[in-house]
């Protein structure tokens, strides 16, 4: 509960919000889905800036990609018609796993992002990707990839008066796969392993590969080492096997009510194993 709340301002422009959330005089946070900040407790917050008058709901496609707007809910994004391919195939299974259906009308893709935790899908889905966000402060705006909004947390990266805009997301061709893989307790419970994977595959070759965990880490992570071990080669069993292996290794795992650590170092390998194959799959078919 925000008990310091005393002012709800609607912004008609993305200029406008910017000025409010620079505001000296008052902190003012920007509101988007509303479901993280709705369990806050944070006495510091005085305004919100509601962002659902900005026009940043919508799903486009672009001469590289796709452009999400920030204020699109998740729901959109498990439901668009227009995300194809492997780009969409990996966006759309990773939003069809945030939460309920319920929420997921009212969770946000740039929502999901900003303020990503280790259960948050969208994250490690657009670091497999390559994706990146359009940030704005007023008028100036700089793009940037998601894997350095996320290096430390997005809200550090980001100044108090910037709001992530859009995310762009190139689409792959034929010859690349993806995957998405949470394993969670129930259906609508929080992530223990997220695995998100990209692959192609060219002449038998494995040309470019994306290995993105989260769950079972503090943040969403790539695991350069084991694509490295993959790229150039055959997709062969024992490759996998390895690649799978490695990407697992010599991280700080996570050990909470929900699973140990040790649970957690004895089926990562296996699930990104599995993720790469079901990856491989995706261009076979
Ligand atoms: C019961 C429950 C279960 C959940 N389960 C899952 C799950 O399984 N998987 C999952 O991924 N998520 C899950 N979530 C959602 C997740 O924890 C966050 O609540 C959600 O992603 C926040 O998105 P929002 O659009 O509601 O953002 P808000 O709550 O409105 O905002 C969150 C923060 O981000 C900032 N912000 C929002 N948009 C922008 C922007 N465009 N630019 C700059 N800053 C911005 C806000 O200022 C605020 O600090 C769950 C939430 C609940 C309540």
């Amino acid at each position: 509960m925000l008990k310091n709340l005393t002012h709800v301002h609607r912004p008609s422009t993305i200029e406008e919000a910017c000025a409010l959330l620079a505001a000296p005089d008052c902190k003012n946070i920007a509101l988007a889905g509303g479901t993280y900040l709705a369990e806050s407790s944070d006495t510091t917050i005085q305004g919100l800036v509601d962002l659902s008058g900005l026009d940043l709901n919508f799903i486009r496609e672009t001469s590289e990609g796709y452009a999400i707007g920030a204020m699109t809910p998740v729901q959109d994004i498990f439901k668009s018609k227009l995300l194809k391919g492997a780009t969409g195939h990996l966006l759309k299974a990773a939003a069809g796993r945030i939460g309920s259906t319920l929420l997921r009308h009212s969770i946000t893709a740039g929502g999901n992002l900003v303020s990503v935790f280790p259960w948050s899908d969208l994250p490690p889905a657009l670091l497999a990707l390559d994706a990146e966000v359009q940030i704005r402060k007023g008028i100036p705006k700089r793009t940037v990839p998601v894997a350095t909004l996320l290096e430390k947390t997005p809200r550090e990266f980001l100044d108090k008066s910037e709001l992530v805009t859009e995310i762009h997301v190139p689409a792959y061709g034929a010859t690349t796969g993806t995957s998405f893989t949470k394993f969670a307790k129930t259906a609508n419970d929080y992530s223990l392993i997220t695995v998100a994977i990209r692959i192609t595959v060219l002449q038998g070759l494995i040309r470019d590969v994306r290995i993105a965990l989260s769950g079972c880490t503090k943040k969403p992570v790539r695991r350069p080492e084991a694509e490295a071990l993959l790229k150039g080669q055959t997709p062969t069993p024992e490759r996998l096997a390895n690649a799978a292996a490695r990407a697992a290794q010599n991280l700080d795992l996570t050990n909470d009510f929900r699973a140990s650590k040790e649970y957690r170092s004895e089926i990562l390998p296996v699930l990104i194993r599995r993720g790469i194959e079901d990856a491989l799959r995706q261009i076979a078919a």
